[in-house]
């Protein structure tokens, strides 16, 4: 047993990986998973997959939750929601390091990764007193009108492996005080971490005499994958993951006219101007490039540089990665980890030589690091053009530098992308800040000015446009996504006057 789990007060992980409304439902025969270390490639421990057996049994017994949950009052739900935080504090070290030795991030993003466990919980607890409708004014004397917003129903939840628990967290405190219960169909690649996050919220859970609120189905992309994206019980599926995958899951879920919540791919560029302050760009690019390895949808995968300045930018890129140390993630010293699998490193060299052929020149790192482990180096490439190897995103860290000649040049490469996700600019003019986020600006569903395109707060609605998916999660209003929306027209009049002046009989 991994001491971590011991840590986490997890006694067998394989005793059963899904829950269900009695607790973890034991199957002997059940196949398993191996959660492996991408450091070392060794199996960190072994999980049980959910056949279509147990995933019926699960589901049925979230929908059964449902009607029970959507009728306990919103700030109660609020309530547990405040509990699952303290627990996420309480286990905010061990749950973090989990999530780099399965994952692969360096223990400061792990444990970040938990603190926006926990900030999300904080959020979603004020929410549970702010799920508000508006009133409008009736057209007709002596009749009210209102919208109302209801628990929705039960909800799927499918995440990417990148942020293994985060993701879950997002949807997961929200879709709880909109009074919606719900499945989790983690990564493949990182379920020891949905099971111990599945652990802490049992015994929140077992606190309140709640059951069924939140379950988790581990399997294959088709036994539980495919079975959630076609299932009429849940009226919902929030899906993170890539555009290829997302695009699938949109129009089979439509087929069901079910909703989906879309989080997808990202391709974020940065531009920096010439009169950007170099030091704070310089760090925000390497932040956002070689962070998590590459690996966040959020990741700096171009950098847009003023003709003027693309040398000095480059030659102060080359020194700051020269300094970037890889390896053990948990390792205090380490700023970055692994890939998560042999073949992310495969895909990458392969993607480097592809753009080189297109006319790119490498400005350093380009090749995998000896050894065990999934380690590779990170990788600049100064291109002429975006060229169409580019335009796509490699889940790895390479940056593309392209040279620009003015702000309107930037703005069209920048835009000139499928994907829509996270953008940044460099500027310390006010006017070329205003141009970019004004409506001709970034066609991104985050646009930043002096910071880089990752590490976004939960209090802001995050999610992007065109093949990014157009979903919405975290703060703002996102929580709209987990409710239905009812509109009440209430006549307290002795009449019945009918809408639009018709006059009936
Ligand atoms: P992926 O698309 O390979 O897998 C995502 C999830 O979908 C996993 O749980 C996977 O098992 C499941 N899945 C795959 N095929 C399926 C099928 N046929 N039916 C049902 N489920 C299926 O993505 P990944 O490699 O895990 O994650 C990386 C991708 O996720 C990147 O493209 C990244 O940009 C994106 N991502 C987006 C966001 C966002 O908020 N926009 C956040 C994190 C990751």
């Amino acid at each position: 047993m991994n001491p971590l789990l011991t840590k986490l007060n997890i006694e067998t992980v394989n005793a059963g990986a899904c829950f269900g409304h009695d607790g973890w439902i034991e199957d002997s025969t059940a196949e398993l998973l191996d959660s492996i270390n991408p450091s070392t490639g060794e199996t960190i421990a072994q999980v049980q997959l959910c056949s279509t057996a147990t995933y019926d049994r699960v589901i049925d017994e979230t929908a059964e939750s449902f009607k029970t949950w959507r009728s306990v009052p919103a700030p109660k739900r609020g309530a547990l929601i405040r509990d699952l935080g303290n627990a996420l504090r309480e286990n905010l070290e061990p749950l973090g390091e989990l999530v780099s030795l399965e994952m692969g991030k360096i223990r400061a993003e792990g444990i970040g990764e938990v603190q926006e466990m926990i900030d999300i919980c904080d959020f979603a607890v004020g929410l549970s007193r702010q799920l508000c409708g508006s009133t409008m004014h009736s057209e007709r004397p002596g009749h009210r009108m209102y919208e109302q917003w209801h628990p929705l129903g039960p909800v799927g939840i499918i995440s990417a492996f990148n942020f293994p628990v985060a993701v879950w967290s997002w949807n997961a405190a929200l879709a709880a005080v909109c009074g919606d219960t719900m499945v989790w169909k983690p990564s493949p690649l990182t379920p020891l971490t949905a099971v111990a996050t599945q652990h802490i919220c049992n015994r929140v859970t077992a606190d309140h005499g709640v059951s069924g609120l939140f379950s988790l189905t581990i399997g294959d992309n088709e036994t539980v994958g495919g079975r959630i994206l076609d299932d009429e019980r849940l009226p919902l599926i929030s899906f993170t993951g890539s555009s290829k995958v997302g695009r699938m899951v949109a129009s089979r879920v439509a087929g069901r006219f079910g909703k989906t919540l879309l989080e997808l791919g990202g391709n974020n560029a940065i531009i920096v101007e010439p009169d950007a302050n170099l030091d704070l760009a310089i760090r925000g690019i390497v932040f956002g490039a070689v962070g998590t390895a590459g690996q966040r949808c959020t990741s700096t995968r171009r950098l847009l540089v003023h003709e003027s300045c693309i040398d000095e930018v480059i030659e102060r890129l080359k020194k700051a990665y020269a300094q970037v140390s890889i390896g053990d993630p948990l390792a205090s010293s380490t700023l970055m980890g692994p890939l998560i699998t042999p073949e992310s490193v495969e895909k990458m060299t392969g993607v480097i030589e592809q753009a080189i052929s297109e006319g790119g020149s490498l400005v350093c790192g380009g090749d995998t690091i000896e050894g065990q482990g999934n380690f590779v180096q990170p990788t600049i490439i100064r291109m002429p053009v975006q060229t169409d190897q580019v335009i796509e995103e490699t889940f790895a860290p390479i940056l593309y530098v392209i040279p620009y000649q003015n702000i309107g040049h930037a703005i069209q490469i920048q835009n000139s992308v499928p994907q829509g996700l996270s953008s940044s600019i460099f500027t310390t003019n006010l006017l070329t800040a205003e141009r970019f986020l004004s409506a001709t600006g970034s066609d991104c569903g985050i646009a930043n000015v002096n910071i880089g395109t990752s590490g976004a707060e939960i209090g802001g609605a995050f999610g992007g446009e065109k093949e990014t998916g157009g979903g919405r999660e975290s703060g703002s209003d996102s929580w709209k996504v987990y409710m239905r929306r009812q509109t009440n027209t209430i006549n307290w009049s002795e009449d019945l006057p009918l809408a639009q002046g018709i006059q009936f009989g």
